[in-house]
């Protein structure tokens, strides 16, 4: 940030335009801060090998870590904290989630190009920015109608194709969408809603966190089995905002 007002003030003395010249020595700021939010996250997830049995994130979910402009998802207020490891308000009660967490929520997904994925809990966006990246289709529902609204229009802006939100209630899942490859779920349910298991695919993963509201949960990851049964593993204690029920 430093550098950025240093060499505005410096095109401003020597009558270059300033505003051009200044913006891109924003985005080469935010660029460097994203940067350290990867390193960060790296740093993370070997500190939490034993529990998530990974040691580095896939190349691919760090890429797209180090690729999604964070600063884009969260209010003008925030803007300066958009690189931190930490989860941030984003209006209505809600928060984006902290990166380390989206990274491995992402990575227990085990994603791959071609998947066509389901986010529930669009939020700011930045989660299915992240999984846009990294798959083909993804599609996202979020409850609360304005910031659904904002997240499909800010999607659109920055140029995401392959990402559909609706609003809607996702404990229901996304019945004309499914079968999906992979469903990530971004707010604490009480318990695995049957829809979304319904809706994955065999041998899909449905990474989701569980617990009683208000309190801290566990980021489970629940495969699909073949059989249509499942097989859970709690992977860490999380805390997320609740999967309010729909009405
Ligand atoms: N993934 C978001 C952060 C999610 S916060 C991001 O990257 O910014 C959780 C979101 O889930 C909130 O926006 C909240 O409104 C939404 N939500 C809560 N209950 C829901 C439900 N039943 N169906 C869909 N979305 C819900």
């Amino acid at each position: 940030m430093r550098l950025g007002i240093l060499f505005a003030s410096l095109a401003a003395l020597l009558h270059f335009p300033v505003t051009e010249s200044g913006a891109q020595g924003r985005e080469e700021d935010f660029a460097t801060q994203r940067a350290r939010m990867a390193a960060e996250i790296d740093a993370m997830a070997r500190e939490t090998r034993a529990e998530t049995g990974r040691e580095h994130f896939s190349a691919a979910v760090m890429a797209a870590m180090a690729k999604v402009p964070r600063h884009q998802f969260v209010p003008l207020e925030q803007v300066r904290n958009a690189y931190r490891n930490s989860p941030l308000p984003i209006g209505h009660g809600q928060t984006i989630s902290q990166p380390y967490i989206v990274a491995l929520s992402t990575e227990l997904a085990e994603l791959r190009p071609e998947h066509v994925v389901l986010e529930i809990g669009t939020g700011s966006g930045y989660q299915a920015a992240v999984l846009a990246g990294i798959v083909r289709q993804v599609y996202s529902i979020e409850l609360l109608e304005p910031l659904g609204l904002e997240a499909a229009e800010r999607l659109a802006r920055l140029g995401y194709k392959n990402v559909e939100v609706r609003i809607g209630d996702g404990y229901q899942g996304w019945p004309e969408r499914a079968p999906f490859d992979a469903i990530v779920v971004t707010a604490a349910a009480p318990s695995t809603p049957p829809a979304l298991i319904a809706q994955l695919k065999v041998g899909g993963k449905l990474v989701i966190p569980v617990g009683a509201m208000q309190e801290v949960q566990e980021l489970l990851v629940v495969t699909k089995r073949a059989d249509g049964g499942t097989q859970t593993r709690k992977i860490l204690p999380v805390r997320f905002v609740p999967l309010v029920p729909g009405r």
